[in-house]
């Protein structure tokens, strides 16, 4: 792709070019806080004969190795449903790409390793809590089998950043890290975007181009057939390829109880993959219309029940910049209107798959009603999701056989106990006076699922438990593990590193505590439950 002629670092619009040379700036004493092992096999790296100090020099931007061409990318976006115009790598360095073990090209990125052309009024650095937060929730992300960027490293810098977190008049010097993400591509919908707003029809179709040949090599054939017609059906598989992908990734989102936060187009990889953690945050309470971005809280656009219809209506953005090459509105139009139909086919299939019900009952006239009912339940007090679900795999195993009959008319409420958080005008098992009979209602139509669509109990709760995680990244916890590594004490950080790549574990003593509810102190507390774009 054509670089920026220009290689001086000052900021400035760039345009007829993808990308503009750029050095990290030196930070003053970089120190190793934590690899992903993961990553770094998969990248080729060899943990064991590395030398840290080396590696902590290397992925805070300090040393280039032979071969790295430090770089960042121009882009654009709609933010908050505004096109936003070029805004492109204003804190983020590609070093280049590695061919790793399992043959992908992975490109390594610094995310805060300094200033560059698109840094507009920006400093191009992070503070240590954005980067603990995007580290551990990329890893996360990973292991609880959602498409994401990968964290490589987190260093710490050694200098301070100075950021006024809720834009309020109070800034305050916080420690700066970088992080190294690591991605088979960093190319997002607002890469096409820019050049389609400033009407560089050459630019967007290298770019589709190049896109296409590198992530599709099935396309190949088609795309460089030289018919128009070959060409054009490559691209559209492209942009199908690109929905499905998206939808896949938010329908895993729902899944696990993620909210991004921050979907302007310029967040969304073209790979499905969940990209910049920013204020993202974790359901604990169900609650469709929550967002943790304090930014976003009047409108809620970006608010968890509302992901996949923005996605789609990013995907609508994406169309529109790719029709100046592909030309063909009614295909790209009968594309994205397929979008609604096939996720909630998908939705289906997952919610069934989080109740342990196989896909024979996706037909069942009452699957509709047990899973609006559900949602309804969900919404009626505040239980929390994750451990809600997880309760569910002992009432379900329980509760196959016709004979349980009598005992589980009254048993969902003592099953989903642990997940309910305190309500006034209670009974003692803690669902409120008013929503007995959902509970009691529910509890029946799904105990006659589970009877009706029979599995050996072995069987649902291996399902049950690979799909309903016992662990995710409550907001509060990774709250508690900054506080205390700003502190210098990193005990909390290595605990939840470890516990996030098994999320679907069990948790032992004495790890029991990280699988119960959000503390009542945590509702509502800056970090826990409000975090803002400022990082
Ligand atoms: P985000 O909301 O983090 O996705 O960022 C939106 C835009 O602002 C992107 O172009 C970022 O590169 C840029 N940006 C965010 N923070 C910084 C920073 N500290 N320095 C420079 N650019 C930044
Ligand atoms: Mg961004």
């Amino acid at each position: 792709m054509p670089a920026d002629p220009v290689t001086d670092n000052y900021c400035r619009p760039v345009s007829g070019a993808l990308y503009s040379r750029v050095q990290p700036t030196p930070v003053a004493d970089p120190k190793l806080l934590a690899l992903s092992n993961d990553v770094a096999e998969r990248v080729g790296l060899n943990t064991r004969t590395c030398d840290q100090t080396q590696l902590a020099s290397v992925f805070s931007g300090n040393e280039l190795l032979p071969g790295m061409d430090p770089h960042a990318t121009v882009y654009g976006g709609h933010q908050f449903g505004h096109w936003a115009g070029q805004l492109g790598d204003g804190r983020a360095i590609n070093l280049g790409d590695v061919l790793g073990a399992d043959d992908i090209a992975w490109t390594l990125q610094l995310k805060g390793a300094g200033a560059t052309p698109y840094s507009r009024q920006a400093d191009g650095r992070a503070v240590l809590r954005s980067s603990v937060r995007e580290f551990l929730c990329s890893e996360a992300m990973h292991h609880l089998g959602v498409p994401t960027t990968r964290a490589l490293s987190l260093v710490l810098t050694g200098d301070t950043v100075v950021r006024d977190m809720f834009y309020d008049g109070n800034p305050r010097a916080e420690p700066g890290a970088v992080v190294c993400r690591a991605s088979p591509s960093f190319i997002r919908f607002g890469h096409f975007e820019l050049p389609a707003a400033r009407g560089d029809v050459a630019l967007l179709e290298n770019l589709l181009d190049f896109v296409i040949t590198t992530d599709r090599p099935d396309l190949h054939g088609r795309l460089s057939s030289g018919d128009a017609t070959d060409r054009r059906s490559a691209c559209l598989d492209w942009f199908a390829g690109v929905c499905d992908s998206t939808q896949f990734m938010v329908l895993q989102w729902m899944r696990v109880g993620f909210v991004h936060g921050v979907m302007n187009t310029d967040n969304m990889s073209v790979l499905g993959l969940t990209i910049d953690y920013g204020p993202y945050g974790w359901i604990d309470d169900y609650n469709p219309d929550w967002t943790p971005n304090t930014t976003d809280s009047e409108q809620r656009r970006y608010r968890f029940g509302q992901q996949a219809a923005v996605a789609r209506w990013n995907l609508f953005q994406l169309a529109n910049a790719l029709y100046p090459v592909i030309q063909d509105a009614e295909a790209l139009q009968s594309i994205l209107n397929s979008l609604p139909g096939k996720y909630e086919v998908a939705r289906r299939k997952m919610q069934a798959s989080k109740l342990g019900l196989p896909d024979e009952a996706l037909g069942d006239p009452a699957f509709t009603e047990l899973l609006d009912d559900l949602e309804h339940l969900l919404v009626c007090q505040p239980i929390d999701m994750t451990i809600f679900y997880r309760c569910l795999i002992d009432f379900a195993c329980e509760h196959d056989a016709p004979a349980a009959n009598e005992r589980s008319q009254a048993s969902l409420s003592d099953a989903i106990a642990p997940a309910l958080y305190p309500v006034e005008a209670s009974d003692p098992d803690g669902i409120a006076v008013a929503n007995r009979s959902i509970f009691k209602q529910w509890g029946r139509s799904y105990r006659q699922f589970l009877q009706r669509y029979p599995l050996n109990a072995m069987t649902r709760r291996k399902n049950m438990s690979a799909v309903n995680p016992a662990f995710v990244l409550r907001n509060y916890l990774v709250q508690q593990a900054i506080d205390t590594l700003e502190q210098g004490d990193s005990t909390e950080f290595e605990t939840l590193f470890r516990l996030i790549q098994q999320p679907y574990e069990c948790l032992a003593e004495p790890d029991r505590r990280f699988a119960t509810r959000r503390p009542a102190w945590a509702s509502n507390r800056a970090g826990c439950s409000m975090l803002s774009c400022s990082s």
